[in-house]
């Protein structure tokens, strides 16, 4: 059976349209099953009737002519109930619809199946016969199984399919919305460009070419250079290989010859398209032909097609790697976008990003919001390869993406756009002004930092203290360790910039979604593997030299405070401080003058570090909690993962409770705690951490003036108020709700109407 399945949905895969799709799935699931009919019936998004879309044992004609109402025959039943409905006689059903004309009448048993994804019914797979008899459980398991397998391909092809259309249709009739997850807030108007990673055949942007010739003889150009290289490495290998994997060589070259794969290339190229365009298309349609194959040695020539095409796109790319050409208003589209595919677009081109994996806990997102730059993530039905220079909207409150958007929805947009744009301006005049309660309780608010650009746009947003620089974030964008004194100059630009005011340096905290190009850490588990200090401490000489650069940084200016990631046991953090004290001992003996020992913190951000927070404050200097891992350990949701997204929840009852149980115990050892994930920037949770006792607050640049001003207008008296009814709330969405409703209420008119775009999500 599980054959079956994997062979039903390769070929399903291989289909390059949605129609193709439903047809190969009907066939081979009738086929397979040995069933006598095999129908779906997809939703349609206007009125949602279930339209007869494809069949195989019906009456073809009625294809997309016939359809029924949401809730009628059999077929809505089975939508509106979400759950399999198997019948001996299906005429005899109450809810049964004699449709006349598609040959129903004949078939009495019935087995019908949602197809649902992301919690949506699309459609209905049936599979019919006319002897009156049950369908067994296991066709009804085996049904449910390929309908599940399917639903993801069905609402890919029906995406793609929907761009196509409105492409086709050349008059904009009608726009597309694609929904992921908030990422940033803001709104992007712009045109998507698209980036892909090199020679990853999936993932190759749809382009015309400029000249069709050009483009020709370009591709037969690197064809010509791949066979050269593999001759090359038949001949260098021709001494230790036998006869007949020499011979393979020869199949490889057959396969790049002019008149093969290569001519397919051609025809699309002659169409228009780009060569890599071309290139993708054909490689992998052979790839998924070989990989149906039933017999092993044809099944395993997919593997050499699809090296053999990463090869001639490698050179592709390659000639094509010069500077690419961000125009104004670009919305950065692409599979997984990184930090450095950010740091190549010109800023003051780049409006929006959106990245089809990751969540708004990704550390992209965390960049994206701290250089505000409005971003969805998680866009996972998005065909991103097919919208290269489309124009989109953005809209970061929601999470959603709008292809080809018509104008009246364009001019919805934009003037939001602009009303953002004003309402931060009125802003910018409480740069000065102190966070301060309407009854004079003083709030430090400090800033997250890791991007040399955080620099100047802190302090125009009147930080007070950096609470946590991402010493990763300057590593990331290298293509080795930056070196000791690198590493030095870096710190001193920040420790200057604020000075007197303080300065958190994490040390690096690599791993999970963070990894450095120079430093792969490939691992099953990231997030529970090796992680933050655990990285440094088994790498002490990256740890060594990292301190020594920031307390080298901190000569003469004394604003410096280190900060350790990801700690977990007394001994982790036992053995890490011994490694400050050594630095910082070889370090005054070395300079021969004295060195200040900065202050040291621990990061509370796994559930281990909020039961032992006491244990932690006695032998550091301050506590900060990491509320992004935190939340994602103690809800055991990974914070990278658009498809648990909706689970991943700050106001989470067990959440709250960790963050006051951490502050009571830092305070119980005379310790400042402070917050250093994104929760300390949403303003109804900087309410409630205000409440809780947090003596500083540090969160990303973008939204500090937001949070300043709904502190300024309320009361700790009524924020005390609001902790304490928030802490007798049982759900997540309640607490939400109630502490938006209640800033909207003590916030200004201007802001409260922010708050309301932005907590449409
Ligand atoms: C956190 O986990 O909350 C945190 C501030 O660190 P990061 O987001 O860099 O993991
Ligand atoms: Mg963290």
């Amino acid at each position: 059976m599980l054959d079956s399945l994997r062979s039903i949905v390769q070929e399903v895969n291989t289909a390059d349209h949605l129609q193709s799709v439903l047809d190969i799935t009907v066939a081979r699931v009738q086929d397979t099953m040995g069933t006598e009919v095999c129908s779906i019936y997809l939703r349609e998004s206007t009125q949602g009737r279930y339209v007869f879309s494809a069949t195989e044992g019906l009456n073809k004609e009625f294809v997309g002519k016939i359809s029924m109402a949401p809730t009628e025959g059999l077929v809505g039943q089975v939508a509106a109930r979400e759950e399999p409905l198997n019948l001996e006689n299906a005429e005899s059903h109450p809810q049964f619809l004699f449709m006349p004309g598609i040959g129903e009448e004949r078939y009495s048993a019935f087995l019908g199946v949602p197809i649902i994804h992301q919690r949506n019914v699309l459609g209905v797979l049936v599979i019919q016969q006319q002897t009156r008899r049950r369908f067994d459980e296991d066709d009804e398991a085996f049904l449910v199984t390929v309908s599940a397998q399917l639903a993801g391909v069905i609402a890919h092809a029906q995406a793609t399919g929907l761009l196509v259309a409105l492409d086709d249709s050349g008059e904009r009739q009608g726009s597309a919305r694609f929904r992921g997850v908030a990422g940033a807030p803001g709104i992007a108007i712009g045109h998507a460009i698209v980036v892909a990673p090199t020679a990853d055949l999936n993932s190759v942007p749809m382009r015309r070419s400029k000249d069709i010739q050009d483009e020709l003889d370009f591709f037969h150009e690197c064809l010509e250079a791949v066979r050269e290289d593999i001759k090359a490495l038949g001949r260098k290998l021709a001494t230790r290989l036998a006869k007949e994997e020499r011979a393979l060589f020869d199949v490889y070259l057959s396969m790049l010859a002019d008149d093969a794969l290569a001519a397919e290339v051609d025809v699309h190229i002659l169409q228009g398209e780009w060569a890599q365009g071309a290139l993708s298309k054909v490689i992998l349609k052979h790839v998924r032909t070989f990989e149906m194959m039933e017999d092993a040695y044809l099944k395993e020539r997919a593997t050499d097609v699809k090296d053999l095409g990463r090869r001639v796109l490698s050179y592709l790319q390659a000639a094509n790697s010069g500077p690419v050409d961000y125009p104004e208003r670009t919305v950065l589209v692409g599979e997984e976008l990184t930090a450095s595919m950010l740091g190549e677009v010109p800023p003051e081109n780049l409006v929006g990003l959106i990245s089809v994996r990751g969540s708004s806990n990704s550390h992209v997102a965390i960049l994206a919001r701290s250089m505000g730059i409005p971003t969805v993530m998680g866009a996972v039905d998005l065909p991103y390869t097919q919208i290269e220079g489309s124009e989109i909207i953005l809209d970061g409150y929601n999470g959603h993406v709008y292809f080809n958007p018509s104008a009246e929805l364009q001019h919805r947009f934009q003037t939001i756009y602009e009303e953002e744009l004003q309402f931060s301006k009125e802003l910018e005049a409480l740069k000065d002004e102190p966070c301060v309660t309407t009854d004079d309780y003083r709030l430090p608010l400090w800033v997250n930092t890791g991007l040399q650009a955080d620099i100047a746009r802190s302090l125009d947003r009147g930080a007070e203290g950096v609470g946590l620089f991402r010493t990763e974030v300057p590593f990331l964008l290298r293509e080795r360790f930056p070196s000791e004194e690198e590493q030095r100059k870096i710190y001193r630009d920040q420790l200057e910039a604020f000075a007197p005011m303080p300065v958190t340096m994490r040390t690096l905290d690599v791993g999970g979604d963070k990894s450095l190009p120079y430093f792969p850490i490939e691992e099953d588990n990231p997030f529970l593997g090796w992680r933050g200090i655990r990285v440094t401490l088994d790498h002490p000489e990256i740890f060594l030299v990292q301190v020594r650069a920031m307390m080298k940084a901190n000569a003469g200016l004394g604003n410096l405070r280190i900060m350790l990631p990801m700690i977990s046991s007394v001994p982790e953090l036992e053995e890490a401080l011994e490694l400050i004290y050594r630095a910082h001992d070889e370090l005054v003996e070395e300079l021969d003058f004295e060195l200040e020992l900065p202050l040291i913190g621990v990061m509370v951000e796994v559930p281990a570090a909020v039961y032992q927070a006491r244990q932690f404050a006695k032998r550091v200097g301050f506590l900060s909690v990491g509320s992004n891992d935190l939340t994602q350990y103690l809800l055991a949701v990974d914070r990278n993962n658009a498809r648990v997204a909706d689970i991943y929840q700050t106001f989470h009852p067990a959440v709250l409770q960790a963050l006051q149980h951490v502050v009571n115990d830092g305070h119980a050892e005379g310790r400042k705690v402070s917050i250093c994930g994104e929760l300390a920037g949403e303003p109804g949770a900087a309410v409630l951490l205000m409440a809780m006792g947090y003596d500083v607050l540090s969160m990303n640049a973008t939204t500090l003036p937001k949070v300043k001003s709904v502190i300024r207008n309320i009361s700790m008296k009524k924020a005390k108020e609001m902790l304490a009814h928030v802490m007798t709330l049982e759900n997540a969405a309640e607490i939400r709700e109630y502490m938006e409703q209640s800033i909207q209420e003590s916030s200004s008119q201007r802001l409260a109407k922010a708050m309301m775009v932005d907590s449409a999500h």
